[in-house]
């Protein structure tokens, strides 16, 4: 039904391509597999192919090696609201007791503004205070993170390197 729906909207000629009514649940391989399918079916079609409520990191990787150019989700900005930040590392809770006398950056390899000006003790101690400042500070970050990442996929696309900086990405990144 999805190859008749391309088919389809191929012949209408659009702009672009939105893919709805995946990572609502199902089992991972059945949403990379659908969405190969559908960008396979959109080859040579020159217009960007969106997939919607697609927000973590690896899944971005795994979005973008399926021929996906576009992505959205709230998992940045309302993971940071109960305290999760995305790092070079993975995922941490700044909640967990090991940051209470951290004075070491969120992320280390992060340049934004939280990074710059605010220890993993200070949010750690924002999160318990129950202050809001952490939900703008960590979504400033997990922002700032995702923009960074789709940096990193674009350069690994113009260099011809997406398999090695996907592989190098993970190993850092843990799942
Ligand atoms: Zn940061």
């Amino acid at each position: 039904m999805r190859r008749e729906a391309v088919g389809r909207m191929k012949e209408m000629g659009f702009n672009a391509f939105a893919l709805g009514g995946l990572s609502v649940g199902e089992p991972k391989e059945l949403t990379w597999a659908m969405t190969k399918a559908t960008c396979q079916e959109l080859a040579g079609v020159d217009a960007p192919r969106y997939l919607m409520g697609v927000g973590d990191p690896l899944d971005f990787w795994e979005a973008c090696s399926c021929g996906i150019d576009l992505m959205d989700c709230v998992l940045p900005t309302r993971n940071a609201r109960n305290g999760q930040a995305l790092t070079s590392r993975g995922k941490i809770y700044v909640k967990n007791s090991a940051f209470r006398q951290d004075q070491g950056p969120l992320d280390p390899d992060c340049n934004c503004l939280t990074c710059r000006r605010y220890s993993r003790s200070y949010l750690c101690h924002l999160y318990h205070a129950g202050e809001l400042l952490l939900h703008r500070l960590l979504s400033l970050h997990n922002v700032a993170f995702m923009m960074r990442l789709t940096g990193m996929i674009q350069q690994a696309i113009a260099e011809d390197r997406f398999d090695a900086a996907y592989r190098e990405f993970r190993n850092n990144y843990g799942d």
